[in-house]
């Protein structure tokens, strides 16, 4: 039997629209170059992003095309996330973080037909100009200089957009964006989101346990645009009418506490890495900045340490972590208080809190160890895997010549593959110990990375530690800790050594620490384990 419900796809058009009409008056604020704060209002945010719709329409823009930007976070860019779909287009995030070489082939790989890019970004750009030749580059005079004429500027072409303007029909599984991950595994792989997955994602992001995201929320997307489409949060952001502090280039832990102290967030987002730093330079100077008392903090994209969030829960601020990639959309699962451990105590609640959470609805997820599919025993490791409707199942340009991306990453029956490990505890709790290529396999017991770092994170005299396998002749692999120890503070390895053995066995702890400066990180600002291995594998 048929239901009898219409059969409207599912469309980002309808969240745009919404805000077009509900929420004229929330605000969008964008921390320019100069850091000046401009302010646009839902209504001019809804005219400029149907303007820049018609104005790729008129520039020939068809259905499918891909759009890509190199953008900070501000509202144009947020003007391209529903404006290109609204034309039809693919919205193609490039990450400025990464090398220009790498930008180049993504671009190319892509096949991106426009470009649309920040003024303070063209020298970035004219270093990968050669590897892709864009039909047009759209510039946004982001700082607010002239555009070269060799450019179209993106503020005029808005101006003169055709006034008349109709949505490119479509299907709900028509692509709207798309992301490469990061590639710090490898070659970076396209994976390309609907309007029916991002729509869904957007619904169950925003869900009370999850995000708990409300139209009187003032959001503050410190994660990058490029990263995951800014974990989606702009698309829940415009659906609900939140106001949005975009902090543009400015990311800084001093610029970022100065933006809280203009527009006090109620929700930020943003890597462990980053809030790490940001209450370490608060810490510093409690006198010049402090926190919003209830403001909410949505943090992933890497372990998160118990002790960054009982740090930040001294300052009022509730950290809630989710763990996701790009190829999930991101958000697959979200640590939350299930309604049976409500009355569990404060401590239960924070270790609650470090893990990754529980699965959001919608999504499939299993651990699967050396003997299939792992029990919630909160003992038995194995690989995550993941499948629903905001999953890839592919990804862009997988090619026969180019499949050894493929096999590897998802199952027979249509799992993918994340290469996360992590054990599942009796309540349904995912605690991430490692990614498989940072497993520590001692003698042939497995260490895991992620504990250790959060147990030395958790020292006071600790800023950063990461925790890397280096070979050893005997064992196979041994860990080494990278610590950084905060400004003016010292600890010796006995001393780390000492706090460690409460939790683990001597077996378990580092045999080598080296203390450095910074700890490299991705281009998404996560710690970048590869380069400490590559500095560090010599034979133990
Ligand atoms: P990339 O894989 O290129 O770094 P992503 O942003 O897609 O870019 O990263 C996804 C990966 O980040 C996951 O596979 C996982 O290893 C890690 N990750 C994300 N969230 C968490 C979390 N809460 N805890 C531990 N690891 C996480």
């Amino acid at each position: 039997m048929q239901s009898t419900m219409m059969q409207d796809p599912l469309s980002l058009n309808l969240l745009l629209e919404r805000a077009g009409r509900l929420f004229p008056e929330s605000q969008i604020v964008s921390r320019l170059p100069d850091k000046s704060l401009r302010r646009h209002s839902y209504a001019e945010y809804y005219k400029r992003t149907r303007q820049l719709a018609a104005a790729l329409l008129a520039l020939g823009l068809e259905k499918g095309d891909r759009v890509a930007t190199l953008c900070w976070n501000h509202h144009a860019h947020l003007e391209c996330y529903f404006g290109i779909p609204a034309a039809g287009g693919v919205m193609h995030t490039l990450n400025l973080r990464l090398s220009p070489e790498e930008i180049g082939w993504i671009a190319a790989d892509a096949g991106d037909r426009f470009l649309i890019v920040d003024d303070i970004l063209l020298p970035l750009y004219r270093q990968f100009a050669g590897k892709h030749a864009f039909e047009r580059v759209i510039v946004f005079a982001f700082s607010g200089a002239p555009v070269a004429g060799e450019y179209t500027n993106y503020d005029a072409l808005l101006d003169k957009a055709p006034q008349e303007f109709d949505y490119v029909p479509h299907d709900e599984n028509d692509a709207v964006a798309m992301c490469y991950t990061s590639g710090t595994t490898g070659r970076s792989k396209g994976v390309v989101y609907s309007h029916r997955s991002t729509v869904l994602h957007t619904l169950v992001a925003c869900l009370p346990e999850f995000w708990c995201l409300q139209g009187r929320d003032v959001v503050l997307p410190v994660t990058p645009m490029f990263h995951a489409n800014c974990w989606g949060i702009p698309y829940g952001a415009v659906m609900l009418g939140s106001k949005l502090v975009f902090p543009g280039p400015h990311l800084h832990p001093e610029d970022l506490l100065d933006l809280i102290k203009l527009e006090p967030p109620t929700m930020a987002l943003g890597v462990p890495t980053i809030w790490l730093s940001l209450i370490q330079a608060l810490e510093a100077h409690p006198e010049k900045w402090s926190l919003p008392k209830g403001m909410r903090s949505l943090v992933g994209g890497a372990a998160v340490p118990e002790s960054l969030i009982r740090a930040f829960a001294k300052h009022g601020v509730r950290i809630s972590q989710g763990w996701g990639m790009t190829e999930t959309s991101p958000l697959a699962t979200l640590s939350f208080i299930k309604p049976e451990l409500a009355g569990v105590s404060e401590d239960e609640q924070f270790r609650l809190s470090a893990t990754a959470g529980v699965t959001a609805p919608l999504v499939e997820l299993r651990v699967v160890g050396d003997h299939g599919i792992a029990p919630w025993d909160g003992k038995t490791p194995g690989e995550v895997q993941v499948r629903g409707p905001f999953i890839t199942g592919r990804y862009y340009n997988a090619r026969a010549d180019n499949v050894g991306q493929d096999p590897a990453k998802f199952t027979d029956d249509g799992w993918l593959r994340t290469g996360d490990v992590a054990k599942m505890d009796s309540h349904g709790y995912l605690h991430i110990t490692d990614r498989t290529k940072d497993l520590i396999k001692s003698g042939g017991e497995w260490i895991s990375s992620v504990d250790l770092e959060n147990a030395l994170m958790a020292h006071p005299a600790v800023a950063e530690a990461a925790v890397i396998a280096i070979p050893h002749e005997k064992w196979g692999e041994r860990p080494l800790a990278c610590v950084v120890t905060k400004p003016g503070q010292s600890v010796t390895p006995e001393a780390l050594n000492e706090v460690l053995t409460k939790k683990f066995a001597k077996w378990q702890l580092p045999d080598r620490y080296e203390f450095l400066e910074t700890i490299p990180r991705t281009s998404t600002g996560k710690f970048w384990k590869m380069k400490l291995r590559e500095r560090y594998a010599v034979k133990g």
